[in-house]
């Protein structure tokens, strides 16, 4: 896979895991038809788009998405597409089913075996537990990630990480875990040009050792021209926001995607960006978009302009978990 570095995503090493990423990363929960309907052939196409040279694939898929779909579509293709094992990474995620969340050392630990068999794989590079804020994370600490740990000492995850919207999970289990426990956190709508929250954390972040994974750069759809899907959770006001940021780029011959992707892209402490992808056309603009950046920078001008539309809603989510606050 040796490449011009010009034209080559660029890698970057994720936590103390050893492992290294491109630093775009590829969702797969539009193939478990999230964000609406996708031909098997599409998927394949889609996929294989992604183990371009350049590209250097990550995958990132769950159990959760589509009850399972984004699994068992993933699977399906990595088998059509025939790469070797060693040339791409997977992670998948536990905890969150169809009917609920299950946080428990019995649940997790089949639930590994099930994914890895939809997966047709002998193991995942990553184990996440999926939104602990819905679970107790007394649980998380105790139970569940102790029991992941021996997940990964059988061999079928080589490390675990943790998920989740609301951020102060991530300060409650890493202080409460023996350093190393846990390898990964993946945050997700907290690092985009409407809520730059996570920043404040990175620090923190990078003190315990843990990799770092964000998800999301465009909102989950809201920072894209066609706008987010019915079951978005964002308030009305950040809807509105995000569309009017969307209408100006498009008014004045600029992609508001691609911005948004550079803008979480440009952090360096983060070291890969999911986005999730569904055609091969959105693979092609997402690594152009990345490729851009490495070769000219930012478009400081229009994250300027863009960045006063969004300012009246920055840093506004949406309430998730079980939590009261
Ligand atoms: P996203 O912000 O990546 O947006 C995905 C949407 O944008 C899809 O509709 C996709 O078709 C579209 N899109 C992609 N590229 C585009 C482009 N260039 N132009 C226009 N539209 C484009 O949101 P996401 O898919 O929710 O997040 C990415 C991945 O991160 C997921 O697939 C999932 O694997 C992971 N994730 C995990 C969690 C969690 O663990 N709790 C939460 C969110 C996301």
């Amino acid at each position: 896979r040796a490449m011009d570095t010009q034209q080559q995503l660029e890698q970057r090493e994720l936590g103390n895991t050893g492992l290294k990423l491109s630093c775009v990363g590829f969702g797969a929960s539009p193939l478990g038809k999230v964000f609406g309907p996708v031909s098997d052939e599409e998927a394949i196409a889609t996929v294989l788009e992604a183990f371009k040279p350049e590209f250097e694939l990550s995958n990132f898929i769950n159990r959760y998405y589509g009850g399972t779909l984004s699994e068992k579509v993933l699977g399906k293709c990595l088998n059509a597409l025939g790469v070797p094992r060693d040339q791409y990474i997977v992670a998948t995620k536990c905890g969150r089913y169809k009917d609920g969340f299950d946080f428990s050392a019995k649940r997790v630990t089949k639930s590994i075996d099930e994914s890895l068999e939809r997966l047709q794989l002998n193991y995942v590079d990553i184990l996440h537990c999926h939104d602990i804020e819905f679970g107790s994370l007394d649980q998380i600490v105790n139970e569940t990630i102790p029991a992941l740990q021996k997940i990964k000492e059988s061999g079928k995850a080589r490390f675990i990480g943790i998920t989740g919207l609301p951020l102060d999970i991530y300060t409650y289990v890493l202080d409460r875990v023996p350093a190393g426990a846990v390898d990964v956190v993946l945050s997700y709508c907290h690092y985009c040009l409407n809520d730059s929250s996570l920043e404040d954390l990175l620090p923190y972040l990078k003190s315990k050792g843990v990799g770092i994974i964000y998800a999301s750069p465009l909102a989950m759809g809201l920072l894209t021209e066609n706008g987010p899907p019915e079951w978005h959770p964002a308030s009305p006001e950040i809807k509105a926001a995000c569309k009017a940021a969307a209408d100006y780029c498009k008014k004045n011959g600029k992609n508001l995607s691609k911005l948004a992707l550079q803008y979480s892209l440009s952090n360096k402490d983060i070291s890969t960006v999911l986005v999730g992808m569904n055609a091969v056309w959105q693979v092609e603009e997402n690594v152009s978009a990345a490729l851009e950046l490495q070769a000219s920078g930012k478009d400081e001008k229009t994250l300027a302009e863009v960045d006063a539309i969004l300012r009246p809603v920055k840093n506004q989510t949406w309430p998730s978990g079980i939590r009261k606050s």
